[in-house]
């Protein structure tokens, strides 16, 4: 019996299949279960569908109708680089949200994926290493805005506070700093500074891993 390209484990999703000439049945390598070619075949066009329906909803900018069916999918066949691609397609919105202002757990979620297309072979393709660039690129605009805003503050607060000494009465530097420690409290600008620097300089080779 011939294993064709292409052909996987219905159940695990992998293409390690070899004939076992006991049970003479197409066996998988990585969880034993034994595969008839009708199944196979049947799995196959479900799952070629799949994608193609997730594909044409990623597209149209259906993200969500995109993410329930590939979510099954990836439990199904743990192993298929295309799933993990296209989620990460889903939650960038086809790569055109760069996810600067993103909730955590999003983040979470595309780290968790680019991390395993990083241990699959071709899992990074030039699409991906194209979004990884445009990312780093926006986070590091991004940390540019914040210094540039605590910049602006700082100048304003000497000006306010040479200003209010020059004019007397009440210690002036004094209140300048409270202020500042006020509004950068306030703002989280210092948090973000610190948190976005350091995760731009921990190299740590998952674009997703750079937030504030
Ligand atoms: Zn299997």
């Amino acid at each position: 019996m011939n294993i064709s390209p292409g052909q996987h484990c219905i159940s695990c999703g992998s293409s390690l299949l070899y004939y076992d000439r006991k049970s003479m049945n197409i066996v998988c390598n990585m969880c034993n279960r034994p595969i008839n070619q009708l199944e196979i075949l049947q799995s196959q066009q479900e799952y070629q569908r799949n994608i193609r329906k997730a594909t044409d909803y990623i597209q149209t900018n259906n993200n969500e109708a995109a993410k329930q069916i590939l979510r099954p999918l990836l439990n199904q066949y743990p192993k298929k680089v295309e799933i993990y691609q296209l989620m990460l397609l889903c939650l960038t919105e086809n790569g055109k949200n760069l996810l600067v202002n993103t909730p955590a757990a999003v983040l979470d979620e595309c780290a968790g994926y680019w991390t395993v297309l990083q241990s699959l072979p071709g899992g990074i393709d030039s699409k991906l290493r194209l979004y990884e660039a445009k990312r780093v690129a926006a986070m590091m605009d991004k940390l540019k805005e914040i210094k540039t805003k605590i910049t602006i503050l700082c100048v304003f607060i000497i000006i306010f506070a040479i200003g209010g000494e020059i004019a007397g009465g009440i210690n002036w530097f004094v209140a300048a700093w409270c202020i500042l420690i006020v509004i950068l409290l306030k703002s989280n600008w210092m948090k973000h500074w610190i948190t976005l620097g350091k995760s731009m300089r921990a190299d740590s080779k998952n674009p997703f891993d750079i937030r504030f």
